[in-house]
């Protein structure tokens, strides 16, 4: 293992409303991050190019107020979501959804 900063879990997961995941860091910060943009950042083999790590999905097919579908745990380190334009293959690691929820909050 190499000494990559990994966020750690959660205290809280929060989807009351289908287009937004909201997360309560352990540090106190809650993020409400667009499912929209979660689904911007997929990270699976359908989106980014595993070879080059270029992106493959274009952003704009993303419709902005997309919902999720379904949640759940990945191990200790991860969430798979499902959303509502069929895709399930993402597996986005805390570290990940931290990133897009500074992102979103920076707006850009
Ligand atoms: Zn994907």
């Amino acid at each position: 293992m190499t000494s990559i900063e990994r966020q750690s879990a959660p205290k809280r997961i929060g989807r009351r409303d289908p287009a937004f995941l909201t997360l309560e860091w352990q540090d106190g910060v809650v993020s409400t991050i667009p499912a929209s943009a979660i689904r911007k950042a997929c990270p699976c083999a359908h989106c980014v190019d595993e070879r080059t790590g270029r992106p493959i999905l274009d952003p704009a097919t993303v419709m902005d107020g997309l919902e999720q579908r379904e949640v759940h745990l990945v191990g200790h380190y991860a969430l798979g979501i499902t959303f509502a334009d069929g895709h399930r293959t993402g597996i986005f690691s805390w570290t990940l959804l931290r990133s897009v929820a500074n992102r979103v909050s920076e707006g850009a």
